[in-house]
């Protein structure tokens, strides 16, 4: 016992403790190099078959057909809402999905490199479903359709894939990578920061279709910017960031002991149920978002009096269940319950929950 808190956190969030020991095992001599991943060339062979081994535990573990790239890029998820628009608009056309603060940033961010059509948005209600995503008007010309799988902020999801009609899907899935099986086969991309399901944060990969990979691109886009560059690399055309490389790695390896993602989704749906059910019977406290799209990662709930959410913050603090004020933007709170936060930690919380609603009737 570490004397840890349950971290309740959106991203950088918890870890789980069996890696973080393991990593404590090696960082004064990673097996025999006789120094830590940190301090470790990236151009040695120790750490080629770190990135090696993430690289091939990740195609395991999500099933990753031969096709598929999977890159290690620095800048976060979010220079992948430039580098998406800069490598994939060949005609110059994208048609995006806005259902929350991260699918709207994208937005925005693509808007400067092309015509970038608002295909379908949830921001009437708030940002608190997702639209009907079945026959959209998809432009003809569009070189992809975006969404954020999972609003991190908002705490939605999508259920379904929308139907693109034929066009590329690319989604950004930094706060539900990994929770669930994913079948790569419906996206020409997938990107996600690490920081929420995985590693470290400051580090995103990248799955990408290899016929989607272009070369002849602006040659004003830096260098740095280009999938083609990173995938003739391996992810080494610069030093990359080798330590959150080296976590990951170890995490893919903990899910597979763990049963891997199908383990996870059944893990990931019991403990969000218990929150929800919690919320549906609560008299206090409510979900934000409409049922069929509420998020198994990251659930939002208020009181609906901003004080009251706060007292619940701090009380909640006290008692050792950390970060669950809600995103800034939108106040209330919000629980991220990622791959890494165990049962008892979500029981111990609607535990509280429960005896502080009791306690302030
Ligand atoms: N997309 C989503 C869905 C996110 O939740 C976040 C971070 N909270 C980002 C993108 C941005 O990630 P980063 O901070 O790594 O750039």
């Amino acid at each position: 016992d570490y004397n840890r808190v349950y971290n309740f956190s959106a991203g950088p969030a918890i870890m789980p403790t069996p890696v973080l020991e393991e990593i404590a095992n090696e960082v004064l001599n990673y097996r025999g190099s006789g120094m830590s991943v940190m301090e470790m060339s990236h151009r040695s062979e120790v750490f080629q078959t770190i990135i090696d081994e993430a690289e091939a535990d990740l195609r395991e573990l999500m099933n990753i057909p031969d096709n598929y790239k999977i890159l290690f890029i620095q800048g976060g998820a979010t220079l992948q809402f430039a580098m998406v628009p800069m490598n994939l608009m060949k005609n110059g056309v994208a048609d995006y999905i806005v259902t929350g603060a991260w699918s709207k940033k994208a937005y925005l961010e693509a808007k400067k490199y092309g015509k970038v059509n608002l295909l379908a948005t949830s921001q009437d209600k708030n940002y608190t479903y997702i639209p009907d995503c079945s026959d959209l008007p998809v432009d003809p010309n569009a070189d992809y359709v975006y969404i954020c799988e999972n609003e991190t902020i908002h705490g939605s999801t999508f259920q379904k894939l929308p139907n693109t009609k034929g066009k590329i899907l690319v989604a950004d899935q930094s706060s539900m990578f990994l929770s669930k099986p994913c079948n790569v086969s419906d996206y020409g991309l997938i990107f996600a920061g690490v920081q929420k399901n995985v590693g470290p944060a400051g580090l995103a990969i990248v799955i990408l279709r290899e016929d989607l990979i272009r070369e002849d691109l602006d040659e004003k886009v830096p260098t740095y910017m280009r999938y083609d560059i990173h995938a003739k690399s391996g992810s080494l055309y610069n030093t990359p960031n080798c330590w959150s490389i080296y976590v990951c790695g170890k995490v893919f390896k903990h899910l597979k002991k763990s049963g891997g993602l199908s383990a996870m989704q059944k893990r990931n749906e019991e403990k969000a149920a218990i929150l929800y059910d919690f919320l549906d019977s609560s008299k206090m406290f409510r979900g934000t978002v409409e049922k069929e799209y509420r998020s198994l990662m990251n659930v939002t709930f208020v009181t609906g009096d901003e004080e009251l959410d706060a007292k619940v913050v701090a009380a909640a603090k006290a008692a050792g269940f950390d970060n669950l004020k809600g995103h800034r933007s939108v106040g209330g709170l919000r629980a991220s319950i990622y791959n890494a936060m165990p049962k008892e930690g979500v029981e111990a919380l609607v535990a509280f929950l429960e005896k502080f609603e009791n306690e302030h009737k």
